[in-house]
């Protein structure tokens, strides 16, 4: 099918739930993705943040199809190897103990939401239930993820909604001292907020909430979803905080673009779910696991942090030197490959641009260039995207 026809075909019978871009990408290799008419692009999105190898990474690949053709699925009621060994992984790189597979982000979070309020019940008594989020955060579109995302857009028409959620500004500790009450079992955020723009909580917040968490007992629960997995220059972005969450959520590139999710904790409280308290029928499944083993070894011994660190700093300084030539760039902000350019206006008319001249980035919050490219990247991706930019840039 040709572009057009796969647009056609998609309008008439996919719910329009999706504000889509007239692209059709049919083929990926590394940080490169290819139309059907054979255009190619420099792709600095990654399916937000999921492409993290980039497309296609060869070891996932080659994982994929030998699993697939041994054993795609079985069903939880058994033990499946793959799905222990990527528990492992897991375990072994952060602090946490015990891992639920799922099969998304929002699913991860719901699962956090479920096992805080059972841990605090059978800790602290019935009252306890209250989870308190981030203004701006996002979590997700299932009905709890909406309902702790801090940001009414997403909720608006979906009332009533579950109970138990409170917001306070993101990164002040003083209002998040004030919210906290006799209900409140949890606080959930992300350590470096996606959505909202590319936002990464400061050293002084991250340990304030964690001294906060313990004095009264709370949960700290962080949505690692957009910038685990060594899109900050860490395996975790928490690692650069020297904070450590009780519980933590994860999902886009645990599977190297194949779908999947965890929700990860400490012993004593992932102790809190027992057998019959919480399932997913997919939910580490032998193929999404074994597309995990391959992605999260890739992560961890195939010098992708490195390299996320070392192309990160050197995108940073490029984005910064446009930050001196351009007006419109009020902030560039960020951590290893998870970068935001904040500007004056609105970014939607610059991303069209850039796709028109074959480079795919997005914009958070409206106002905020996004750019969270495959951490495989070179220099001269670096250099490529950044001529692009600057070039759409001056005819601003
Ligand atoms: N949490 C965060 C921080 C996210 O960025 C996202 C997705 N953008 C989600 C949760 C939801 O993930 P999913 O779409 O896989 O449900």
């Amino acid at each position: 099918m040709n572009t057009s026809e796969i647009m056609q075909l998609s309008d008439k019978y996919v719910m329009h739930t999706y504000g889509r871009i007239g692209l059709a990408p049919v083929r990926g290799r590394g940080a490169l993705l290819w139309d059907a008419e054979g255009r190619e692009y420099l792709d600095f999105v990654a399916g937000i943040a999921v492409n993290s190898l980039g497309h296609c990474h060869p070891a996932v690949v080659q994982a994929v199809q030998e699993q697939v053709a041994r054993l795609l699925h079985v069903s939880n009621l058994y033990y499946i190897e793959n799905q222990a060994r990527l528990a492992e992984i897991l375990v072994q790189n952060s602090c946490a103990d015990r891992v639920f597979f799922c099969n998304s982000g929002a699913e991860a979070n719901e699962g956090a939401i479920k096992l805080a309020r059972k841990w605090a019940k059978k800790q602290h008594g019935p009252q306890r239930y209250e989870i308190i989020t981030a203004e701006n955060s996002f979590h997700g579109r299932t009905l709890a993820a909406i309902t702790a995302t801090g940001q009414p857009k997403y909720q608006k028409g979906y009332e009533p909604l579950p109970e138990g959620f409170k917001y306070v500004p993101f990164n002040d500790l003083e209002a998040l001292s004030r919210a906290i009450g006799p209900h409140t079992c949890a606080i959930m955020l992300e350590p470096v907020q996606g959505e909202s723009g590319v936002r990464p909580a400061t050293r002084e917040y991250l340990s304030g909430v964690r001294e906060l968490c313990d004095k009264h007992g709370l949960l700290l629960i962080f949505d690692e979803v957009q910038c685990g997995l060594g899109r900050t220059g860490k395996f975790l972005a928490y690692q650069h905080y020297d904070v450590e969450p009780d519980i933590f959520t994860l999902a886009k590139a645990l599977g190297g673009g194949f779908p999947t999710g965890a929700m990860l904790a400490r012993e004593e409280v992932a102790n809190a779910f027992g057998p019959g308290d919480h399932a997913a029928t997919f939910g580490g499944n032998p193929l999404a696991c074994a597309a995990g083993l391959a992605a999260m070894w890739t992560t961890l011994n195939d010098g992708v942090l490195e390299n996320c660190n070392r192309v990160g700093a050197y995108f940073k300084e490029k984005l910064h030197d446009l930050a001196g030539q351009y007006d419109l760039i009020k902030e560039v902000r960020g951590l290893g490959l998870m970068l935001g350019m904040e500007l004056t206006v609105p970014g939607g008319d610059i991303v069209n641009r850039c796709r028109e001249r074959g480079l795919l980035i997005n914009c958070a919050n409206n106002t905020v260039l996004r750019f969270v490219p495959p951490l495989i990247i070179t220099p001269e991706d670096v250099d490529r995207a950044v001529e692009i930019l600057d070039g759409v840039l001056q005819e601003q």
